[in-house]
């Protein structure tokens, strides 16, 4: 969640698209999905008479260079300011920040001395997990409660966003970082040549750049539209990501595909040719274009695709409200926000949605208005069916629901094609 403070135009009154790429700056960006106008994706107000201004959420591809992005962007400050997305909520992520702190920590090659800086840092997570392992840490987020929690576990914290002066100033205050990490922040930043300037002044010699970003063939192959949300600019594969790389001296040296939050490119970044490229960089590259990844007809395909899911999970959940059953959700992720809106899904199909994080509890899913609920809620109201908003996590869900599933209770799959299990 780190952009910089500049943006290119597009305001609520749904401008036409024509930003400059940004990857390669070119006004080449054609529009092939529109998701039509929502409120933002995690800002929940506290009550149905907050005003929520709308944006419009369509997505391009650059003709020129094949990057996925949105064609409107919004304000930074309007999404990042204040920010209720807990990396450390689930245990399945926390897990994750575990393994990529080991990783990290071993191919920088950290010690007690070193600096490691994270991007995005949120709630502290990876940086307190790679402080363990020796190594010196610096968070910078632009989101001062998050800061608050992320000094509590003892990770020293900026609240800011990401940029060339940013990075300058930690560098003269601390010095070069031997590890720079953004894991889910780098999708955020409009305008990339500001940030990857920052990371040419504070990358050390030597150093390593990780970054993680939900995975273009993943989102396709997922039918993963819920993932597009404002905050959400770009949608990276690796050739654009390479290409951008090159202008600031950086390079791919590795390249890994998790499946965490349904499937994300973990790639590990150095300066150009000081490392050994690994092969699964070229084999990654030639999978890219073979798949025809960023082309037009694939994009199109997806874009069809989409807008059959939308038309089954409207009448899924039409069809159970009319045989009288009742519909509840669970988990309130940014993901819900654009599903429902996109569906035009209310509190009359879906009366509340239950989620563990307390800082949700009270609040109403933005544009939509259904009520936000405590898991207790659950067990009093025995829902027929929840649907299940977090499907990259519905193991994990319906193992802690365990109770409810043997109690009758059914659960609604929406992504990547409607199940009822
Ligand atoms: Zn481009």
């Amino acid at each position: 969640m780190t952009p910089t403070l500049e943006w290119h135009g597009a305001g609520p009154a749904g401008l036409p698209p024509g930003n400059p790429c940004i990857v390669c700056g070119r006004p080449s960006v054609e529009m092939f999905l529109d998701l039509g106008s929502t409120a933002l994706a995690n800002q929940l107000p506290s009550r149905g008479t907050d005003w929520q201004p709308r944006f419009p959420l369509r997505v391009g591809a650059c003709s020129d260079c094949g990057h996925v992005q949105l064609t409107d962007i919004v304000p930074p400050e309007a999404m990042f300011t204040e920010y209720l997305y807990v990396s450390s909520a689930s245990a399945t992520l926390s897990a994750h920040f575990v393994d990529l702190a080991a990783a990290a920590h071993a191919r920088a090659g950290l010690t007690p001395a070193h600096l490691a800086v994270d991007i995005g840092s949120n709630d502290g997570s990876l940086l307190a997990a790679i402080g363990a392992l020796g190594a010196r840490t610096r968070g910078i987020d632009p989101a001062a409660n998050l800061a608050v929690l992320a000094r509590q576990r003892g990770v020293e914290t900026e609240v800011a966003y990401f940029n060339e002066a940013t990075a300058t100033r930690l560098r003269e205050r601390e010095g070069a970082a031997s590890l720079i990490s953004a894991t889910n922040s780098f999708p955020h930043i409009p305008r990339l040549d500001c940030y990857l300037a920052g990371i040419e002044r504070l990358l050390a010699p030597g150093g390593v750049f990780v970054i993680e970003a939900h995975y273009l063939g993943d989102l396709i192959e997922q039918n993963a539209f819920d993932t597009i949300y404002h905050e959400h600019v770009s949608y990276w594969a690796l050739a654009p990501l390479e290409r951008v790389l090159a202008a600031h001296s950086l390079e791919v040296f590795d390249v890994e595909r998790l499946p965490v939050h349904h499937g994300q490119l973990r790639a590990w970044i150095g300066w150009c040719g000081e490392r050994p490229v690994s092969p699964a960089v070229a084999r990654l590259r030639a999978e890219e274009r073979r798949a025809g990844l960023g082309q037009r007809d694939a994009l199109a395909a997806f874009a069809r695709r989409v807008g059959t899911l939308r038309a089954d999970i409207v009448s899924a959940i039409a069809t159970l409200r009319a045989g009288g059953l009742a519909v509840a959700g669970y988990g309130a992720p940014a993901k819900a926000s654009t599903l429902l809106d996109y569906c035009g899904l209310g509190p009359d199909d879906i009366a509340w949605i239950a989620d563990r994080n307390p800082l949700k509890q009270g609040r109403l899913t933005p544009g939509t208005g259904i009520p936000i609920v405590s898991p207790e809620r659950i067990a009093s109201d025995r829902p027929d069916v929840l649907v299940l908003f977090a499907w990259n996590f519905a193991g994990e869900i319906m193992a802690q629901l365990n109770g409810y599933r043997r109690a009758g209770g059914r659960f609604l799959i929406p992504v990547p094609a409607v199940r009822l299990v």
